[in-house]
C-alpha cells in the first residue's frame, strides 16, 4: 500500500489544489489530504470548515481522504505509514522554499517529497488571492469549486457577482 499526503492550509481549497489532488490520486494507492492546524487560527476559514470543503470537493475520489495535522508533518507521516509528501510547484518562486522543506523533512525522518508541476491553467492561483478577490466582490467561479464559492459568499456575507 503506497500512501502519500498532500499537505497545505487549504484556506480555502482551490481548483489548483484539486488538480494536484486528482493527479496524485491517479498515481498512488491512497492520498491523505491534510490541513495544517498549527497556524490555522489566523486564516479565513476554521480548520473544520476547510476539512468540510475538502471532503465535499473530493467525494468522488474513492482513494482520497481528508484529515488534519498539528505539529510536525513528518511525525504525522511516520505515525500513518506515509511514504511520501506530494506538493504542487507553481513557479520558480515556490521552488526555493519547497526544496528547503523537502530536504529538511528527509533529514528529519527520511520522508521523500514528490513534486508535481502545476497545471498552467492554475499556476497563478493561490488561496490568499482567492480570498482577496472574493472579499472585494470579484468573481471566483473559475478559480474554486462551486461548493467553495458558496462558502466564500456565506463567510463574506455577500451575494457575490455571479
Ligand atoms: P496556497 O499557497 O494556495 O495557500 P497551500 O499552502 O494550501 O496553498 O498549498 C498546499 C499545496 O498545494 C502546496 O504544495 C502548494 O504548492 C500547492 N498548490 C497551491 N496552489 C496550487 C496551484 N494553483 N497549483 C498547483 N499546486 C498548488
Amino acid at each position: 500500500m503506497h500512501r502519500v499526503v498532500c499537505p497545505g492550509s487549504f484556506d480555502p481549497v482551490t481548483n489548483g489544489h484539486l488538480d494536484i489532488i486528482r493527479r496524485a490520486a491517479l498515481l498512488h494507492d491512497e492520498v491523505l489530504v491534510v490541513v495544517g492546524a498549527n497556524r490555522a487560527k489566523h486564516g479565513m476559514f476554521t480548520v473544520d470548515e476547510r476539512v468540510a470543503m475538502l471532503e465535499e470537493v473530493t467525494k468522488d475520489l474513492s482513494n482520497v481522504s481528508v484529515g488534519t495535522f498539528r505539529g510536525l508533518l513528518v511525525e504525522y507521516c511516520r505515525a500513518r505509514g506515509v511514504s511520501a509528501i506530494v506538493k504542487g510547484l507553481r513557479a520558480v518562486s515556490d521552488f526555493e522554499y519547497e526544496m528547503e522543506m523537502a530536504q529538511m523533512n528527509y533529514r528529519l525522518a527520511g520522508i521523500e517529497t514528490l513534486f508535481m508541476t502545476a497545471n498552467p491553467l492554475y499556476s497563478f492561483l493561490r488561496s490568499s488571492l482567492v480570498r482577496e478577490i472574493a472579499a472585494y466582490g470579484g468573481n471566483v467561479a473559475a478559480l474554486v469549486p462551486p461548493a467553495v464559492e458558496a462558502q466564500l459568499r456565506v463567510k463574506l456575507g455577500s451575494p457575490g457577482t455571479g
